[in-house]
Order: C-alpha cells, then sequence, then structure tokens
C-alpha cells in the first residue's frame, strides 16, 4: 500500500508506529474520529497510521469489528458491476433518474498514472482533470477513483471517493458505491446516514481542491450520488442526497480535532505504538494517551473494549455515557460521586450543584420505589 503521510525521519508519529507500513486515512476513519473529537488517543493512533485491530489483539482484546469477508466480496462484486463497461451502469442511471444526456460519456481511470499508483501523483492528476473540467473543456468526464486531500488532526489524508461525475447541471457530484439495498427506493436509514457522513468528507475534500487551484466552489454539488442495489436484485439504483447538514457537521467537528503531533510529543520518550512489541510496553504508552470513552465507542473504534475496560477500573462516570458524564461536571469518578451521596465526603464548591442535582435524583427514585 502507498504510503499515506509524507514521514520525516523526526516524524514522532511514524517513530510511534514502528517499521509497520501506515494506515491510511479513510472516510469512515475521519467521521469516526469526529464522532469523538475530545479523544486524543484515537487522534494519534490513526494520525500514526496504527492497525487499532491489531493492536487491541494485542493487547488482549480481540475487536469485534469490521466487514465480514462475505460482505466483502458482495461489496467488491457490486462495485464491479457499477464500473463494468465504462461505468455502463453509473452512465444509464444519471440518464434515467437525473435526464442527463450522457451518451458521450467517457472515463479517466484514476488508480494510477502511467503505471505509477503513488498517492501524490494520482492526487496532482486528478487536481489536473477537475481544473479541466471545472474550466468546461471537457464536461462529460467521470473520474474513477480520483485522490482527493484534507487535514484531519493537523496532519494530510489522502482520500479516494469511488467517483467524480463530470458537471450535471454545472456542478460536480461525488459518487458513492454502496451494497446495501434500496427496497421500493428506500434504503436502511442508518446505511443510509453513514454513507452521507462518509460523502460530506468527500465533497469537503473536493472544496479544498477547488479552492487550492482557485476555481469557483459553486461548481460542487452539495448532493452525492448514492448507487445501491435495487430490491433484491443486483440492479443498481441511484440517488441524489442532500449532504448541508452533514457538511456543517463535519467542518465543525474538524475544526475541533486538536493536533496529533502536539498530542504525541507529550508522550514519553520510550513511549511505543509498534505492534511488534509487548502487550505490556504497547498498554503503558496507550495508557499515556487521554481518552475519552463513551458507550458510542462500541459503535465505531477498534479500541472500544480496551477503554471500556479502563474506564470501568476508574469508574469514569463517561462509562454511563455522556449523558452522566456532562450532568456531573468536575467529578471524575462515580466512586466519588456516591461518596458525596453517602456523606463519606464533601463536595468542594464547583461540584455543590452536581451534587444537589444528585441529591434531587437520589430522592426521587426512594419516592418512586416507596410509591410502587
Ligand atoms: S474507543 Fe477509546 S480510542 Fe476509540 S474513540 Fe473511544 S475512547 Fe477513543
Amino acid at each position: 500500500m502507498p504510503s499515506q503521510q509524507s514521514e520525516h525521519p523526526d516524524d514522532r508519529l511514524a517513530r510511534l508506529r514502528g517499521p509497520q507500513p501506515p494506515q491510511p486515512y479513510t472516510a469512515r476513519k475521519i467521521t469516526a474520529l469526529t464522532a469523538n473529537p475530545a479523544c486524543a488517543r484515537r487522534a494519534v493512533l490513526d494520525a500514526a497510521g496504527v492497525d487499532k485491530a491489531l493492536l487491541a489483539q494485542q493487547v488482549g482484546y480481540e475487536p469485534r469489528f469490521g466487514q465480514s469477508p462475505f460482505a466483502l466480496a458482495r461489496e467488491q462484486a457490486f462495485h464491479s458491476l457499477v464500473k463494468w463497461g465504462s461505468y455502463a451502469e453509473l452512465i444509464r442511471l444519471l440518464r434515467e433518474q437525473l435526464s442527463v444526456p450522457v451518451a458521450e460519456a467517457h472515463v479517466t481511470d484514476l488508480n494510477e498514472v502511467g503505471g505509477n499508483t503513488a498517492l501524490h501523483l494520482r492526487e496532482r492528476e486528478t487536481r489536473r482533470l477537475i481544473a479541466h473540467v471545472a474550466s468546461g473543456q471537457d464536461i462529460r468526464l467521470i473520474l474513477d477513483r480520483p485522490v482527493l486531500t484534507l487535514q484531519v488532526a493537523g496532519r494530510t489524508a489522502y482520500l479516494e471517493p469511488d467517483a467524480l461525475t463530470h458537471r450535471i447541471e454545472g456542478k460536480f457530484h461525488v459518487v458513492l458505491i454502496r451494497s446495501f439495498a434500496a427496497i421500493d427506493g428506500q434504503a436502511n436509514p442508518t446505511a443510509v446516514a453513514e454513507a452521507a457522513k462518509q460523502a460530506a468528507v468527500y465533497v469537503l475534500a473536493l472544496h479544498r481542491a477547488f479552492e487550492t487551484a482557485s476555481l469557483p466552489t459553486e461548481q460542487i454539488s452539495h448532493e452525492f450520488l448514492l448507487v445501491c442495489p435495487k430490491d433484491f436484485s443486483n440492479r443498481p439504483y441511484g440517488r441524489l442526497i442532500d449532504l448541508r447538514q452533514e457538511l456543517d457537521a463535519l467542518q465543525f467537528q474538524l475544526s475541533r480535532l486538536r493536533r496529533a503531533e502536539d498530542l504525541a510529543a507529550q508522550l514519553p520518550g520510550t513511549a511505543t505504538l509498534d505492534t511488534a512489541r509487548s502487550a505490556g510496553e504497547l498498554s503503558s504508552s496507550i495508557e499515556a494517551l487521554d481518552a475519552s470513552y463513551t458507550p458510542s465507542c462500541l459503535s465505531f473504534c477498534e479500541m472500544a473494549r480496551y477503554c471500556r475496560d479502563e474506564a470501568d477500573g476508574c469508574a469514569s462516570p463517561a462509562r454511563l455515557g455522556s449523558g452522566v458524564r456532562n450532568d456531573l461536571p468536575g467529578i471524575d469518578s462515580t466512586r466519588t460521586a456516591l461518596d458525596y451521596l453517602d456523606g463519606v465526603a464533601a463536595p468542594g464548591e464547583a461540584e455543590a450543584e452536581a451534587v444537589d442535582l444528585l441529591r434531587a435524583a437520589a430522592r426521587l427514585r426512594r419516592l418512586r420505589r416507596r410509591a410502587a
């Protein structure tokens, strides 16, 4: 796999990862990162390109995560079908669903440039072709597997959307191909929402490409084209989905991420995230990175079971969800909260309000119990 990040010999993050090849940033990883922007641990692991599933395994936690081989094979087969015959199915969808006169559309394969698969070359060629189409020189060009970049926690992420369509009514559209079915035009809302978040990552990266080339960003559509199988057949179905909400949320969350290099600089010199090292060395390095566990981590992070046990161990209120954490400002342990309630310890001025709320909740609970 081509190197994801440029690696200066002094690159602390690359040294932390060790000799293992870096895992690239993906749109899925970026949406997961922005789902928990307070987590320094995940920010550093992703920026360093550490294989989090393997890391979790090395410290004794089998990650219950990732797509099954069957789902991956199905996804790949559907991708091939949509791309078959120079995107014949995509062109059909554009014509049928969006009334686009695309009979003469042609495709440029950006999986490589002159036999070279290096990401920076593909990204440069993508920018050149975008400028070419944006200027109106070749408006019927579909870009297959273009490469775009986005700054994430101070690092450059290289991203590969499935496709970019030529201009439809003057606008570029990101295309996502997914293998979950649309039954009677309705797909699983959770899967569609996840696809929309990932599409927003690509659209934002497309904005960066336009801005870098001083092109008018009004040419970028805030809708993306989702292509998935129709009903129970393998026939591709396409639908435009509005992304304005996702784009606003993503921009805000990206702006909240701290620079991964600054976070890594706070680690002791002996820290390592090299998955070939011993479990003890790895655990102490992971512990040195601040985590921000909430139960939602279980749905998107490979380290979730590790972090959950850690949060259990120190009785972190966040273990019970961000609602509980937010209701107990300044109280970093549920044991301390219970001590306050039982009168074993006295809260300070900063915790007084939260303890009053807790006492009221405890009173209410007692009354309910008596009434039951
Ligand atoms: S599981 Fe752990 S590393 Fe992953 S986002 Fe949650 S707290 Fe951070």
